[in-house]
């Protein structure tokens, strides 16, 4: 009998892999992971308990959801505001999406499927405004009195027809109610161009633990026969086909140029392998990855590797790995875990398979279509060719003949060379290929788009060298302790992103919990990466990436380190008492708050008369009773003690003269920004807002 895989099969039936094995697990049949086969017989048997679970679940699901309150959410909403709707905090909201797989900032946008996992942990029923059925807000839900859940009023729903991204914005939401059955549709491509693309991958790990060897196995082995002959063309990245699909591999393995890229502001990488070997287990260098790719919010897909060695413990490297949070699948985590041995290219298929679904889920898509761009990833002068620049496409298709510019270069591309070392016209998207024809040697990790003539690229190349010579000015000093707190201030919570290095694993701990205890509702601490040693260019790199600073408690940065500091503006805090560092750090909170704003009333004026003046409209005519009135002060006119009117002055006047400010006792003409319809008897009340600056406690 044929046997099929129990990852094939959970795909097949739109299970993810742990609920497959829990499902066969609980019917009696043996296997280890979704890795195993089970025999072709047995499905049937699988699809019936599965649909009877299926409708058990959805029909408590569907109860439980229609106790839940609707709560509109602003179209553009982040996960905080969509916390603060629930009246819950924006680190629970985190937290689980954290446990969903989802590893993003509070300030995150919302989509879909953010609200319905922050819906089932807040208990409500989360729509976009724009999609909410018109009664949904209004319908009164029968939550019972005093109960702590209760409906949150709905942001004022915008009118459809302000929403030119959503054609037919009736449709979207009545899909959206009958969605209900969770089959994940694809989203509403606005102009329908969008196509499946390949994802684009980097393998990191620690030195030794099989990279280059596992790249090289991938490379030889699949790539199609009538490919096969100039195979060798390094040019940066490599396309690699399996099982009809298309896989793109940067050549260069490690964290190091992943974060050197992302540094600059490129982000290629949709999903990284971490080689780990199973004969040595988790070392510094897997913990950098995996933090580098954390922070990068790229999935971690990873392969245990060496398990062809007699000394291999590929449970342990799983357990290992589950400390930093990443647990596999047949343990109940969601990491993707594959054994292999790369040298002998033992399940590296596996690996492959295992890579195109984490890329399906991602549902990876471009617009070939669309106007061309892409990263720079790797670029070199080469004596014959000159200027040579690999890139990959990541927007729209690239020709040759196509005017491209990079921010520090440009050029006409005169000749297009594929992984293979053929020549192209053209290169669509995911597709890496060198260009000739540059004018000079571009950085990695710059973007790239494409110009209709030579002329406009050299004028934006003028533009951008200047616009560079005035961001390096103000680099330097973009990220220090006391002035982060400015880029600080957009974010929802603000956050102090820190990379931690200290002498020993003692006092690492040490740091570690004191500055976590430090992290408040208010100002949250978010340690992208700690070790043990002195400082490296790799910690700049994560901290220029992640717009951290370095804490370093008894360490020094190597000079290497130092110097791109320098380059990158990257602040490094050197202590020897853990006291200093955590005044710092709490200072640099403190500054990192928003103003609390305070009203502070100045005083009162009566209105006794009113003057008709042509043109100019009414004034009031008033006397001051309390305190002062001042030009620049807020408003409120009060009548029958009823707030009726707030706005601004737009003149105050002593006589016939503009006055700044008038005191108690005086008579004062008003006249209001924008309002004239006050009588006399109102009563005028001035205040101003003053910016408080809080503090931690
Ligand atoms: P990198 O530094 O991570 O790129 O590691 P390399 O690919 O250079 O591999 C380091 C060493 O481990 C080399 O001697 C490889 O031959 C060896 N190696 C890599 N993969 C395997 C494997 O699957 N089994 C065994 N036994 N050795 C391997």
């Amino acid at each position: 009998m044929s046997k099929i895989r129990v990852y094939d099969l959970a795909k097949k039936l739109g299970k993810s892999n742990t609920e497959m094995v829990e499902l066969l697990t609980g019917l009696g049949i043996s296997i280890k992971s979704h890795m195993s086969s089970i025999d072709e017989g047995l499905v049937p048997m699988v699809e019936e308990s599965l649909n009877k679970a299926q409708e058990e679940a959805s029909r408590q699901e569907i109860e439980a959801i229609s106790t839940y309150p609707t709560v509109a959410v602003k179209d553009g909403a982040s996960v905080s505001d969509v916390a603060a709707l629930a009246g819950e905090k924006a680190g629970s909201a985190v937290k689980a999406l954290m446990m969903e797989g989802l590893m993003l900032p509070a300030t995150t946008r919302a989509d879909e499927k953010i609200l319905q996992i922050l819906g089932k942990t807040f208990k409500k029923n989360f729509v976009f405004a724009s999609e909410a059925p018109a009664q949904a807000p209004t319908k009164e839900e029968p939550a019972p009195a005093g109960d702590a859940v209760e409906t949150v009023e709905a942001e004022p729903v915008e009118a459809p027809a302000q929403q030119p991204r959503e054609e037919a914005p009736k449709q979207v939401s009545h899909k959206k109610l009958k969605a209900k059955d969770k089959k994940k549709k694809g989203r509403q491509d606005g102009d329908g161009e969008l196509q499946p693309r390949p994802p684009i991958i980097t393998v990191m790990g620690h030195v030794d633990h099989g990279k280059t060897t596992l790249l090289d196995n991938i490379r030889k082995t699949h790539v199609t026969e009538k490919e096969a002959g100039g195979i060798t063309q390094h040019i940066g990245a490599s396309r690699v086909e399996y099982n009809g699909n298309t896989l793109v591999f940067l050549d260069t393995p490690g964290h190091e140029a992943f974060t050197s890229m992302r540094a600059r502001g490129a982000q290629v990488t949709d999903i990284a392998v971490l080689v780990v070997a199973a004969d040595d287990g988790i070392k510094p260098q897997t913990v950098e990855a995996i933090n580098h790719a954390k922070a990068a919010g790229v999935p971690i897909v990873v392969a245990v590797n060496k398990i062809d060695k007699p000394e291999a413990k590929p449970e342990r490297v799983r357990q290992q790995l589950s400390d930093y949070g990443l647990v596999p699948e047949e343990w109940g985590g969601d990491t993707i875990m594959v054994d292999v041995a790369a040298k002998k290219g033992l399940h590296v298929d596996d690996l492959l398979e295992m890579l195109l679904l984490v890329a399906e889920m991602q549902e990876l898509k471009a617009n070939p279509k669309a106007p061309p761009s892409g990263t720079v990833i790797e670029a070199n002068l080469d004596k014959g060719k000159g200027p040579v620049a690999t890139v990959i496409v990541q927007e729209g298709t690239l020709h040759r003949g196509d005017i491209i510019h990079t921010g520090s270069a440009w050029g006409k591309i005169r000749a297009m060379i594929d992984d293979k070392g053929r020549n192209v016209n053209e290169a669509g998207p995911s597709m890496p290929v060198e260009v000739l024809g540059l004018e000079s040697v571009p950085q990695p990790g710059e973007k790239f788009t494409t110009l209709s003539s030579e002329r406009e690229a050299r004028e934006l190349i003028s533009q951008s060298e200047f616009e560079r010579r005035e961001t390096d000015q103000s680099k330097a000093k973009r990220l220090t302790l006391e002035e982060l707190y400015e880029k600080m201030q957009t974010e929802e919570i603000p956050q102090l992103r820190i990379v931690l290095k200290t002498d020993v694993q003692g006092s690492l701990e040490a740091f570690h919990s004191s500055l976590m205890k430090m992290s408040t509702d208010a100002v949250s601490i978010n340690i992208v990466h700690e070790g043990v040693g002195r400082i490296s260019e790799s910690d700049v790199m994560l901290a220029s990436a992640s717009n951290a600073i370095i804490v370093g408690f008894n360490v020094r940065p190597d000079s290497n380190a130092k110097k791109i500091a320098e380059n990158e503006g990257v602040q490094i805090r050197l202590y020897q008492v853990i006291y200093d560092m955590l005044d710092d750090v709490k200072a640099a909170m403190e500054g990192m708050l928003a103003p609390e704003l305070r009203e502070h009333t100045l005083g009162q004026a009566e209105i006794r008369e009113i003057f008709r003046v042509p043109k100019v409209g009414n004034i009031a005519g008033c006397r001051v009773t309390e305190g002062l009135i001042r030009r620049s002060a807020k408003v409120r006119l009060i009548r029958d003690g009823v707030v009726f009117w707030s706005g601004e002055l737009s003149s105050l006047k002593h006589f016939k003269d503009d006055v700044r400010e008038i005191k108690a006792g005086n008579e004062c003409g008003l006249s209001f920004e924008k309002f004239q319809d006050f009588r006399v008897g109102d009563v005028v009340e001035a205040y101003e807002i003053l910016k408080e600056k809080k503090s931690l406690d």
